[in-house]
């Protein structure tokens, strides 16, 4: 998490430090524009895609995941329409995962793009769509009580800290308000044709309930959402609503599959730059996880750790509440990982508190 990358130059990036102005949009190969939309967070931009398509006979565009829901994203779709689609319509929208990020605006578009004739269909993994609909509904998931007492179980002690989750209570709504009621299911080994081109489904896990990455071997380009990206390394993190997931080697796994893929592929990832050097990156993150997996276990050899005590080694800087919560979620990650492979033991809990030390 947001976790710069030492070794950032062992990659190389096509286009330098080009980046597409809000609105605009930059060709990364034929048929696919890269945009990059405003977030209101410490990582403050999402990478999306157009992909130049043709469905039922029509000409258009597959939009690739969508910005948070908010009137400058609005704003900068519009312009987008209105000048980067040469006058023809969106025929579908994908979303590669159930982040706000992601999916925020899929409703938003869906709608903007159906016409009496034809449906603008919202293409996501089954999980996600489900998660999605459910976390936008709901008051959980990523804040409230249920956030709260998990933190606090995982040693979160600062009161103030404590109080601003629970009170998040409808984070992910506010920027998810709605999913699309309807949507077409996106399965591992899928094949979708987008552009005359085939672009395979692989799905990752870890970092969503069930991710997609989309390759198209003939463009060699792999649309790596959040589970391969440059410059920082993606949030894998246990939440609340599953304590004992032991989520990282699911995530580890899923990144070492994608080392099937050609060497040369032009990766687009949802933060940061495209980019080439999957292998490499596939190493550097593999790791860095092996690193934090060593400062865990030698922590965890002085003393008993919990998860919030973990938060120093872990992270060398000063967090504010969104990153102490992912930050949270990734140290229980690594805990759990340890623990699931017998190298740590989870002590009976102390003053309600779980800590974990060396078997
Ligand atoms: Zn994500």
């Amino acid at each position: 998490m947001l976790m710069a990358n030492p070794q950032e130059s062992a990659l190389h990036y096509p286009h330098g430090d080009t980046l597409p102005p809000t609105g605009t949009t930059l060709q990364v190969a034929p048929g696919v524009r890269w945009l990059r939309m405003p977030l209101p967070f410490a990582l403050d931009h999402i990478n999306l895609w157009l992909l130049r398509d043709r469905q039922d006979g029509i000409d258009g565009w597959t939009i690739v995941d969508c910005g948070v829901t908010s009137d400058t994203t609005r704003a900068a779709w519009d312009q987008i329409f209105a000048n980067e689609l040469d006058g023809l319509p969106v025929l579908r929208v994908v979303v590669t995962h159930m982040h706000p990020d992601h999916i925020g605006l899929a409703h938003w578009l869906c709608e903007r793009w159906t016409t009496p004739a034809r449906e603008c269909r919202l293409w996501v993994s089954a999980t996600d769509w489900n998660a999605a609909r459910m976390a936008s509904q709901t008051t959980t998931g990523f804040g409230g009580d249920n956030a709260a007492n998990f933190f606090a179980l995982h040693g979160l002690a600062d009161p103030e800290a404590l109080d601003k989750v629970r009170a998040r209570s409808n984070y992910y709504a506010s920027m998810v308000p709605q999913v699309p009621g309807r949507y077409r299911r996106l399965m591992d080994g899928m094949t979708l044709h987008i552009g005359g081109h085939p672009w395979h489904c692989i799905a990752g896990y870890g970092h969503a309930p069930e991710h997609m990455a989309l390759h198209c071997p003939e463009l060699g380009v792999l649309i790596s959402g959040d589970m391969v990206l440059p410059r920082i390394s993606t949030n894998v993190s246990v939440i609340d609503i599953e304590p004992e997931a032991d989520p990282l080697p699911l995530y580890l796994q899923s990144i070492a599959q994608l080392r099937a893929l050609p060497a040369d592929t032009l990766v687009l990832p949802s933060h940061g730059k495209p980019f080439t050097g999957l292998h490499e990156r596939i190493a550097q993150l593999t790791q860095h996880h092996d690193e934090r997996y060593a400062d865990v276990l030698a922590a965890c050899a002085q003393r008993p750790h919990s998860a919030a005590d973990l938060l120093p080694v872990l992270f060398k800087r000063k967090l504010d509440l969104h990153q102490t919560t992912f930050a949270m979620g990734e140290a229980i990650a690594h805990l759990h990982a340890l623990a699931g492979q017998g190298r740590l033991v989870a002590l009976p809990e102390e003053d309600g508190v779980l800590r974990f030390a060396a078997p």
